[in-house]
C-alpha cells in the first residue's frame, strides 16, 4: 500500500521543537511571556488596528466573544447551518439559541437573505463563517447587521491569513475569532483567539478567559499572579499557554510560505479537475488562503468517490454535516444546506504535500468520474 494521502496535518519543524524546548528548559508553562508576545505579533500582524486576545481552544474564542456581547438565555444568533459544530456549541454555551440559517451553494457561506428571514426580536447576533477561506458576501452581511443593530462574530477559523477589500481578515469586522488548532492555515497545537478593537471587549475576555479574575492578564504578563482579586461573573479557563504560544509564534512567520503552497496546491487541482463533472466553488486564490479544498460531485456519487479514493490510499473528508440535523440543533430546514452536505467532498489539502499529491489524487478522481456509470 503506496503512504496515505492525508486529508490535513500540521507543518513543524526544528524551529517549533527549539521554541517549545526552550519553554520547557524555562521552566514556566502558564500564560506569560510567550503569550502576551504571541497576541503582540498577531497585533502587528493586523497592522496594530486592532487588539488579540489568545485562549485555548477557536471554541472558546468563539464562546468568550458570544458571552462579552451580552448575549445569553433568550437570546438568539444566526449561524449558517453549514460549519463545525464548535460555531452552535460556542453560542449555547452561553445559553443563547443558534438559529441555523442557509447557505449560498456556490461559497457554503450565509446566504444573507435566508438569514434576514430569521431575524427576530430575539436576534442579538450574526456568527459568520469564512467557509473555505471565502468571505462569502461579507458586505451585505454588515449591512444586514447595520440594518438591525446586530454583532457581527466571524468565525475566521478557515481563514486565518486571508484578505477581504485590501484589508486583512480581522482588521476590519466587529469581533473576529481564529483557531489555532492541529490543521488550521497556523497552530499552536491547540489555541485560538478574539480580534478586535472595541476596547469594552477585550478588556472583558481577558478577564473571561482567567475565570472572569479581573485585571490578572496584567498581573500574568509581570510575572505575578492576583491573589486577592474580585469576580463579577462566570468565567472559564480558557486561555492560552506559553507551551502553546511558543509554538505559534514560530508558525506565524511561516504564514506567507503556508499561503503560498496552499493556493499553488487549489490552484493545480482546479487546473487538473477541469472538465471531469467535479464542481468548484467560487474561490478568491488571490485573496484568501483556503484552510480546505471542497468540491461538489454530482449527487449520489460522493460516497462511492470518497471510498474509492480510500481504497487508493486518499483520505478526503466531509465538511460539513449540516447542523441544523443534529438532534441538540433540530427546529429549522435549510435546503441548500442539505444538498451541499450530500455533495461535498474535501479534498487533501496541506503544507506537507506535494504536487506530485495532487496530481495523484486528480489521477483517481478523473479514472472514476469516467467509469461511475460503467
Ligand atoms: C476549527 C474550527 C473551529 C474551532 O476551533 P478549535 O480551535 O478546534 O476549537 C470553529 N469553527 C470552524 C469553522 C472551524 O473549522
Amino acid at each position: 500500500m503506496p503512504d496515505l494521502i492525508r486529508l490535513s496535518r500540521a507543518s513543524l519543524e526544528e524551529e517549533e521543537k527549539n521554541a517549545v524546548s526552550q519553554v520547557i528548559n524555562d521552566g514556566y508553562l502558564g500564560m506569560g511571556q510567550q503569550v502576551m508576545s504571541f497576541e503582540k505579533e498577531l497585533e502587528a500582524f493586523f497592522s496594530n488596528k486592532v487588539n488579540v486576545v489568545c485562549v485555548n481552544t477557536g471554541t472558546s474564542a468563539l464562546h468568550l466573544a458570544v458571552q462579552a456581547c451580552d448575549i445569553g438565555i433568550g437570546d438568539e444568533v444566526l449561524v449558517p447551518s453549514i460549519t463545525y459544530v464548535a460555531s452552535f456549541q460556542a453560542i449555547s454555551a452561553t445559553g443563547a439559541t443558534p438559529i441555523a440559517c442557509d447557505i449560498n451553494l456556490s461559497t457554503g457561506c450565509l446566504d444573507i437573505d435566508a438569514a434576514r428571514k430569521r431575524i427576530t426580536s430575539h436576534t442579538k447576533a450574526i456568527m459568520y463563517v469564512h467557509y473555505a477561506g471565502s468571505v462569502g458576501n461579507r458586505d451585505a452581511l454588515f449591512l444586514l447587521a447595520k440594518e438591525y443593530n446586530l454583532r457581527v462574530i466571524e468565525d475566521a477559523a478557515h481563514s486565518f491569513g486571508g484578505y477581504h477589500q485590501g484589508k486583512r481578515i480581522g482588521i476590519d469586522g466587529d469581533i473576529t475569532c481564529f483557531s489555532f488548532d492541529g490543521i488550521k492555515n497556523i497552530t499552536a497545537g491547540e489555541g485560538g483567539s478574539i480580534v478586535s478593537n472595541d476596547k469594552n471587549i477585550i478588556s472583558r475576555v481577558k478577564d473571561l478567559r482567567l475565570l472572569g479574575v479581573q485585571k490578572d492578564t496584567d498581573q500574568r504578563y509581570s510575572g505575578k499572579r492576583s491573589w486577592d482579586f474580585e469576580v463579577t461573573e462566570q468565567g472559564w479557563r480558557y486561555h492560552m499557554s506559553d507551551l502553546n504560544a511558543s509554538i505559534g509564534r514560530v508558525q506565524l512567520k511561516k504564514i506567507d510560505i503556508f499561503g503560498e503552497k496552499r493556493r499553488e496546491l487549489s490552484q493545480l487541482y482546479i487546473h487538473l479537475l477541469q472538465d471531469t463533472g467535479v464542481e468548484f466553488l467560487d474561490l478568491d486564490l488571490k485573496n484568501s488562503i483556503p484552510h480546505i479544498f471542497p468540491v461538489l460531485v454530482p449527487e449520489n456519487t460522493r460516497d462511492s468517490l470518497r471510498s474509492y479514493l480510500l481504497d487508493n490510499s486518499i483520505e478526503t473528508g466531509i465538511h460539513y454535516k449540516p447542523n441544523h440535523l443534529l438532534k441538540k440543533f433540530l427546529g429549522t430546514t435549510c435546503e441548500n444546506a442539505e444538498i451541499f452536505s450530500s455533495r461535498i467532498l474535501s479534498l487533501p489539502l496541506h503544507c506537507q504535500m506535494g504536487t506530485g499529491d495532487v496530481r495523484k489524487v486528480s489521477t483517481h478522481i478523473k479514472n472514476f468520474m469516467m467509469h461511475k456509470n460503467d
